[in-house]
Parts: structure tokens; sequence; C-alpha cells
């Protein structure tokens, strides 16, 4: 029932990319109503029967947007039903008739909402988007009315204190169920439970205000230009659009706008430094009278609500749920990676230095200056071509003689087509996946097509999710936006869609070798700061020697990719990785310090404590500043990452170890393949994550391997 009692759930499922925050846009709602009044019923509502198809895949053929709100309301009804009979059932608490009956309910809420979040990223229209804003409240609520119902979280509780009669995955999700439960609210009085109903509503209104502020900030703080020749180094064309903005905003001239990071694009074109510092300056200072106090403001609340919880700060509270439990061991990988990334930013800094000095300028780079100097660097040392490189990446090739031909030999899996099936879009693709021994592991399907309604970024989510108690198979999808060619030319890739391929079959790799018992626990459902690791690691195997001979070859003359492409290629990827590191570094840290603060922490200036924060991790480098400063820092203060902006490094940490340590047992091989697939993708979240990666790897995670993978080391100088 996980994916239906989390409302928060839903869209976790669809984030799974992690790789894009992308969400699709609430628009206006559209002032029809649906035709919906008629009652339905499962002969007339695909939604409201078990699909007939295999591995009881959704019958997309006959799914329209006028099933969905009779199918969601009726879904709704039901499951409060199921959950009430649960609560109040007059037999004393038992594994069955608790925590399986849970499991076991909330089906057809399940199904629908299932198929509607998903088409609605993959197929979106206003009708779509009308359903989802009048769903999403009344998801939110149902969620309320599980977790802070006291009979059914009594009936949890008793289970969890006599939690040691049982072992394996049963200990486990009465663990996590108590969890839930309790990070809910569940165990408090009722001062307490409306002290976080306070708390929450407040904390909703600020960040709704800390993020109204960024969108005036957007519109308002524009760079304005009236001479033209201030703009040199920008083409034509940037010059052109740059007078349209100025048209849009009803101004003279030429505007520029800012983009969300503190770094800005254009900076590394604009060869008048005075404008670059000026654009610099208002991209780093912006919001920061308004949102200053609205962030000071939101820490304490969370300290306080923190505190009612039982934890000493928000970042305690919120990594006791993660694979890190605790702040320190965060604290130790991001520390431990600080001074090696600042050193790689000041060996950059120091070839940037060089130019400015060749140019016969007398200034120290700024960070103003950073893009301009290192884009000057880059064509010097690793100037590469991307159109010399997209014709050895044609993408029925990549995927069947590069990614499926990888997973081969990893798994020894095999991909049958399926054109009998039905799917959501014409451009998509169906695939029965098989063990070695012929034995069906899921269902897989591709979509990769940029359209009109599909939302932007690359992700992955499931239509079924495997489970042995309900005997259901896995059934999973990847979506990518790559630009579909004229009818009857090749789709040819760049790089980074191929590396995103590979990264998004990662995740369905995590989906389809779930192996466990219980819905809640199986395949991606597993903590934040691990999700990433499994779709991270699953990019490097792109690269691997044997399969880039297999497919890397150029779709006309079925020549290999020659080597010197290939190896500049690799070394390009390394470029400016010393900034990119250190500014994430900074970024990741401000969010860990703001959330360490007691609830009695007595801050009044957000500039000065974000400058003794980065002071006290020695990442207080002037020309390497935060990606986000904390004013404009809307992962943590406007969106649902506070304490979590560390976990996409955290799982490219795991990432990058274990796949060196696989590269140390052979690499490409079979064994290597079981082994990962068993102890790690296997088990969902049906154990400790950390405990897995320890059996599977013989050791906790190093940062070593994640410093070569970014080029801030060299191989030999990790080797201990
Ligand atoms: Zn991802």
């Amino acid at each position: 029932m996980r994916n239906i009692l989390l409302a928060s759930a839903i869209s976790a499922t669809l984030a799974i990319s992690g790789c894009s925050n992308d969400k699709p846009v609430d628009t206006a709602a559209s002032a029809d109503s649906p035709k919906t009044a008629k009652a339905m019923t499962p002969k007339t509502n695909a939604l409201m029967r078990v699909s007939p198809l295999d591995y009881y895949t959704p019958e997309f053929d006959k799914v329209d947007t006028t099933l969905y709100e009779p199918a969601l309301e009726l879904g709704f009804t039901q499951h409060t039903s199921e959950i009430e009979k649960i609560a109040n059932n007059p037999a004393a608490p038992t594994f069955d008739n608790t925590i399986i009956a849970l499991e076991k309910s909330g089906e057809l809420l399940n199904r629908a909402a299932t198929v509607f979040f998903n088409l609605s990223g993959l197929i979106s229209n206003d009708e779509y988007q009308r359903i989802e804003s009048k769903m999403a409240p009344k998801f939110s609520e149902h969620n309320d009315n599980i977790y802070l119902n006291p009979a059914l979280f009594k009936r949890v509780e008793s289970l969890y204190q006599g939690r040691d009669k049982f072992t394996g995955e049963d200990k486990r999700l009465i663990g996590e169920y108590y969890k839930e439960f309790v990070r809910a609210g569940a165990k408090l009085d009722e001062d307490s439970k409306s002290k976080i109903r306070e708390i929450n509503t407040e904390l909703s209104t600020l960040s709704t205000e800390f993020s109204q502020n960024l969108l005036a900030s957007f519109k308002n703080d524009l760079i304005i230009v009236t001479d033209k020749s201030m703009l040199a180094g920008l083409s034509d064309d940037e010059i052109s659009s740059l007078a349209d903005a100025a048209k849009k905003a009803d101004k003279q001239g030429y505007a520029i706008t800012l983009v969300n990071t503190t770094r800005q694009p254009i900076l590394g074109k604009l060869e008048n430094r005075e404008l670059r510092k000026k654009i610099w300056e208002t991209s780093a200072y912006r919001a920061k009278d308004v949102n200053g106090p609205l962030l000071l403001k939101m820490t304490k609340l969370r300290a306080q609500k923190a505190k009612l919880l039982g934890y000493s700060d928000w970042a305690s509270y919120v990594i006791a749920d993660q694979m890190a439990k605790k702040p320190s061991e965060v604290f130790g990988i991001l520390d431990d990676l600080a001074p090696k990334a600042l050193e790689k930013a000041k060996a950059e800094a120091a070839d940037i230095q060089a130019v400015i000095k060749a140019e016969g300028k007398n200034f120290n780079v700024a960070p103003w200056d950073w893009a301009y100097y290192a884009e000057k660097v880059r064509l010097a040392k690793y100037d590469m071509d991307e159109n010399l490189i997209k014709p050895y990446f044609e993408m029925n090739t990549v995927i069947h003689d590069g990614l499926f031909f990888a997973m081969n030999k990893l798994y020894g899996i095999t991909f049958k087509e399926r054109n009998d099936l039905p799917v959501w879009h014409d451009d998509v693709m169906a695939f029965e996946v098989f063990n070695e021994d012929g034995s069906a592991v899921g269902l897989f399907y591709l979509d990769p097509y940029a359209r009109e309604g599909k939302r932007g970024g690359a992700w992955m989510s499931s239509f079924v999710g495997q489970s042995k108690l309900k005997n259901t198979k896995p059934v999973v999808y990847n979506a990518q936006n790559i630009p579909k060619p004229a009818e009857g030319q090749p789709t040819l890739m760049t790089f980074d869609e191929v590396s995103t391929m590979f990264h998004e079959f990662g995740h369905a790799a995590h989906g389809l070798f779930s192996n466990v018992t219980y819905p809640f626990v199986a395949g991606t459902a597993t903590a934040r700061d691990f999700v990433e690791f499994p779709s991270q690691f699953n990019e490097d195997w792109m690269l691997d020697p044997a399969v880039l001979a297999n497919y890397a070859k150029h779709y006309k003359t079925g020549e290999a990719i020659p080597q010197d492409l290939l190896s500049k290629l690799l070394k390009s990827r390394t470029f400016n990785q010393g900034y990119d590191t250190t500014e994430y570094l900074a970024a990741a840290l401000l969010d860990m310090e703001w959330h360490s603060l007691s609830a009695d922490a007595q801050i009044t200036d957000a500039a000065k404590f974000e400058k003794e924060a980065l002071a006290r991790h020695g990442l207080d480098y002037a020309p390497v500043p935060p990606r986000y400063k904390s004013n404009f820092f809307a992962h943590v203060f406007a969106g649902g990452y506070s304490a979590g902006y560390y976990a996409y490094l955290w799982t490219e940490v795991l990432a990058a170890d274990a796949f060196a340590y696989l590269q140390e047992q052979g690499g490409l091989t079979r064994e290597n393949g079981d082994s990962y697939r068993n102890i790690i993708l296997s088990r969902g979240n049906s154990r400790d994550l950390m405990d897995n990666y320890v059996e599977f790897r013989g050791q906790k995670p190093s940062t070593d391997a994640l410093l070569v993978r970014r080029g801030l080391v060299t191989e030999k100088a990790t080797k201990k």
C-alpha cells in the first residue's frame, strides 16, 4: 500500500529520476467538468478491474481521462473502509490482521493512482492537470486519516513492542510501519499534535512565500543593458533573444534573466568584466532581504518540530530515516571530500589566472570571471565537437548492442520485444525480460522521445510493483526526452543521452530485480540517499571496453569509434570538476549547517551565519561560491530536500565505490552481476541499506573512487 499511503510517495516514484526536478506545472483548472457523473463499473472502467493482460500491465488502449475520477473516488472509499475495519478489529492485533491486511489494502486506489500519476507525466494535457489539482489535497487528507488514526497506530505499536518475536523481512516491515506512523506524529499527545499541525501550516506558508519571492526575483531582477557593445562575446542570435526579453518586459535595450543557480551561464561568454560582475552580484544577492528573515524562521520552526518528535535538530530527524542514519555520517563524507575538491579548484584557478595574465590583465580571478576564463582553458585543453561523436551512438544500436548487451553480460537477462501489448504512445517500446534460465523477470517499457505533454528530463517509474505476497512481477518504464528525428532518419544520440539511458535503466533494474514479499519495501521504495545509487552505478557500464566495442559503431560505415576521439571525450568529462564539486559541497554543507541548529539557537543574520558555516568547513574560497546561497536555496527552503541535498553526492560515492570494487573483481562478469543483483538490487528496503552495502562490498563506502571518477585525483594517488 505504500504508493497510495503517502501522497509524497507518489511524487517520489515519479521523481525517482532525481535526475531532474522538473514537475508538471499546474495550470488553471479548466472550466468544463468531465462527463463522469454516470456511474461506472469494472465493465466500463478499465481502472476498476484487474487487468487481464500479462503481468497485470495496464490496459493503456482502454484508458482515457474520464475514468480517473470515478475510479479514484471509489478507491478512496474502499480503502477508507478497509482501514477502518483493520483499525477497529475486535481481535487482538496480529501480523496477519494488521500489517498484512494493510499491505493488501488499497488495491483499487493504488491501481488507479499509479496509472494516473504516471500518465500525467507522460501524456499530460489540461484535463490531467485539472484532475491532479483536484485530487492532490484528497491524497494528502487520506494519508493523514491513516497515519493519525489512533486505533490503527495502537495496533502497529503493539506489534512493534513484540517485534523480537519476528525475523527477517517481517520484522523489518513492522519497524518501517511503526517509523512511518511515529514520524507523522502518531505518538504525540493532543497538545503536541496540534503544535505540529500549527508548525506544518506555518512552514508551508513560509516556504510558499520563499518560493514566490524567488519567482518575483526572476521577473524583476533583470539586468538591463542599453549599450549593445557591452554584449561583446555573444552571438547575434543570443543578442536578439536578449532584445526580445527586454521587449517582453517592456524595457529598452537588452534584458538578461537569471537562472536558478549562483553561477549564470551567460558569464562564460561575456567579455565585459563590469557587466559580468553586475550579473553575478544580482544573482548572488537576489531576494536576500526578503528571504533571509524567512529562512531564519523556517530553520527555527523545523528545529522545534524535530524537538517535539524527540530529535535534537531537524537534520537528525530527517536523516534518521535515511541510509546515512546520522548527520555525523553525512558531515564525515562531505568533509572528507571538501579539501580534495578545493585543492583541484585551486589548481583550476591557477590555469585560469595564467590565461588572465597572458592576456596582459592584472586582476585576481573573481567568481564572475571563472566561467569566462574556464571556457578559454577548456577550448585550449579539451575541445570536443559533439557532432563528431553522435554518428557512433545510433539509438537502436545503443539500446540493443549497448544497454541490453551489457545487462546480459552482467545479469544474464534477455529482452523480447512485445508488439502485442498496448502502449500509451506509438513511440513506446515494450520488452519482456527473462532470466538466463528462461524464467520471467517482468516487463520493461522504453519511452525515448520528447513530445508535447511529456514532462522534461528523464525518469523511471513503475506500473506494477513486485511482491510475493500479491504474486506480482514488476512492470517498469524509463522515459527520456531525446529529440525525435525526421521520418526515416536515424536517432543519433549525444554522449549525455546515452549516459542517461544507462542511468535510467539502473533504476529500472532496481525495480525489475526486486525479490521481496511485501509491496511496502519493494524495488525502488528506498531512502532518498540510496535511490540514485543503482542508477549512477549503471552509467559506467556504457564505457566498459567490451560494451563500447559492441555498440559504439558509426551508423553508416560500422566503423568503431576512434580511440583518440574517445580519449578526448573521457578527458573532457573531468573538466572543471574542482569547481563543480566545491560549489556543490558548499551548498550541501550549508543545508546541513542550517538544519543542525537546535530549537533555542539565536541566529539573527543569515548572511553572517552562511559565511561562518562555510569557513568551518574550509570552503570560504571566494572564487567558488556555493551552488545555491541560502537566500535562493529552493531545494531546501521551498522544496522537499531540507537536510537532503547531500544525497546526490552520497549516492555517487556509493556508485563509484561499488563500480571500482567490481572492476577489481574482474568487471563485467556474471558472478559480479549476480552478487550486486542479489545483495543490492533485489532487496528493496527489506533490510538495512548500509548492512546490505557492507555485505556486498566487505566494508563501508569510501570516497576514493569518486575522487577518481570526478578527476579530482589521479588513480594512483588513492591506492593505499
Ligand atoms: Zn536517477
